[in-house]
């Protein structure tokens, strides 16, 4: 899928949209991740479910998204997998005519001129995914409490922190390292 397909799919159109409920499904996978820029994210897929409800000028969208996202470990820097389900509500009111600085306050509140053609979710599915992503990502812990990072790699971490002269500082090792302490 070229760029300009995947930024179509997250278009829904309103000129002609009678009153009534609407279900799309759109999937935000490796290159939506790219083409959004989320660097976080090396790999994954998510479902996105949206419900366009359609009253008038009032228009509520409800998204529901679901899957598995690939992100780099804080401890040992490989790949982890991680499951999301998350929702997200958002509200579109037609008018018209748009005040200035009538969207500046409410992110989940959009104000459009009743002659739009169209609305484009895809920077509010970009940050939706974003604020759904956890701020510390580790692999889990088995469950006897062992960490299920790569062991070659917290051999070298278990190293490091029993040393006490430092070779040239890699700021990657370094956060590594103030991690390992803290547990
Ligand atoms: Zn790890």
């Amino acid at each position: 899928m070229d760029e300009k397909q995947i930024r179509e799919d997250f278009k829904l159109r309103l000129a002609g949209v009678e009153d009534g409920t609407y279900c799309f499904s759109v999937c935000c996978d490796k290159e939506f991740f790219e083409l959004a820029e989320i660097s976080e994210i090396q790999d994954g897929k998510l479902d996105l479910r949206i419900e366009m409800v359609r009253n008038d000028k009032l228009i509520t969208i409800s998204m529901h998204f679901e899957g598995e996202v690939v992100m780099t470990c804080d401890r040992c820097l490989l790949p982890v997998n991680l499951p999301m389900d998350f929702d997200s509500h958002l509200v579109v009111k037609l008018v018209p005519e748009v005040e200035e600085g009538a969207n500046e306050d409410d992110d989940d509140m959009w104000v459009m001129d009743e002659n739009a053609y169209e609305v484009d979710l895809f920077h509010y599915a970009y940050e939706t995914i974003m604020l759904a992503l956890p701020h510390r990502v580790v692999h889990e812990d088995d469950p006897d409490g062992n960490p299920t990072c790569d062991p070659a790699v917290m051999d070298v971490l278990n190293n490091l922190s029993s040393t006490s002269k430092e070779k040239e500082p890699d700021p990657r090792w370094d956060a590594l390292k103030n991690l390992k302490l803290e547990d």
